[in-house]
């Protein structure tokens, strides 16, 4: 027995430190790959259920490297968090996605709104609202063309810096959406005070609505909640027609997911809204 748990103890510490070098490497490799171009964006549509066309983008960034291939931004993202690397990447993508959404403007319908993925760490950056506004004027766009996707827990983590924070994005004209609604550490009391546009419904939610009843309670609560606070709801996750049907025919106003478009390139984006307008 004493033998036995020897054995896993060393197994467990080389797991470990398979782990921590897998980390380590991740990290390092992250740094460089900034300075060697290996990010790039991809945009995935987020599209009216009535009209089908595609009202925005959610920029969702990509890493390919020599060696270790794709990495996933649900593997890097939280070590760019713990690091500090967030900040230089974060900045990185918010001038990417406004400088494409400068572009996707030429082709895409009035009121165009470019989603982009804001990390905690981020917006306790003390020149994150400066950096901002300074990009927008930078590529000439409309500040209400922006939209920064933040969660829950995000918000709960330090409530009053972050309403002092989107009151100064909300006064600029920027837009606030709230990421994966219905999973995090939530309170609806933040709904009272914070400047909210729109709720994004998290995936699981969607995942079974067609068969399971709790899913579909808890769904159509939130679509009547956003009726009532006059904000926008959109679905995560939408993979099949028969939920698009499901989602649209409850009042659900926008839909993002592999059934009405995958993320794509820039330019495939590009391609997919010149022919959304032909239509
Ligand atoms: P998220 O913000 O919830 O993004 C949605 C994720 O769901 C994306 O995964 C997207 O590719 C995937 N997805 C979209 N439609 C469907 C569908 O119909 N079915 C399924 N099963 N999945 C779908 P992705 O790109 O791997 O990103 C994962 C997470 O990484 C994101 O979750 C976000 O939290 C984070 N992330 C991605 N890009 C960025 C970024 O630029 N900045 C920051 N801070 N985080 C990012
Ligand atoms: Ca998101
Ligand atoms: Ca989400
Ligand atoms: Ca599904």
């Amino acid at each position: 027995v004493k033998e036995n748990g020897r054995n896993n103890y060393e197994l467990y510490e080389a797991t470990m430190s398979h782990e921590i070098t897998e980390q380590l490497k991740i990290e390092n490799y992250m740094i460089k790959a900034l300075e060697k171009k290996e990010f790039t964006l991809h945009y995935q549509p987020q599209v009216n259920s009535i009209t089908n066309q595609v009202v925005g983008a959610e920029a969702l960034i990509r890493w390919y490297h020599d060696e270790m291939g794709y990495i996933g931004p649900m593997k890097f993202i939280p070590l760019a968090e713990e690091t500090g690397f967030i900040l230089p990447l974060g900045y990185w993508i918010l001038e990417q996605a406004i400088k494409d959404a400068k572009e996707f403007e030429k082709d895409a319908q009035d009121g165009f709104t470019m989603a982009v993925n804001i990390s905690a760490v981020q917006l306790r950056d003390e020149t994150f609202v400066s950096r901002v506004k300074e990009l927008l004027r930078k590529y000439d766009l409309s500040p209400k063309s922006l939209e920064l996707e933040i969660t829950e827990t995000h918000i709960m983590t330090g409530p009053e810096l972050v309403l002092r924070i989107l009151e100064e994005l909300k006064e600029m004209g920027v837009r606030i959406a709230i990421d994966d609604f219905g999973t995090g550490y939530s309170s609806l009391s933040y709904f009272k005070d914070f400047p909210i546009d729109k709720l994004k419904i998290d995936q699981s939610f969607i995942r079974d609505i067609i068969k399971d009843k709790n899913s579909q309670g808890i769904v159509l609560s939130i679509i009547d909640m956003t009726k009532r606070l006059g904000l926008i709801s959109l679905a995560e996750g939408v993979e099949s027609i028969k939920e698009l049907d499901y989602l649209r025919n409850h009042g659900c106003e926008c839909i993002q997911g592999y059934f009405t478009g995958r993320p794509i390139s820039k330019e495939d984006f590009i391609q997919k809204i010149k022919e959304c307008d032909k239509r």
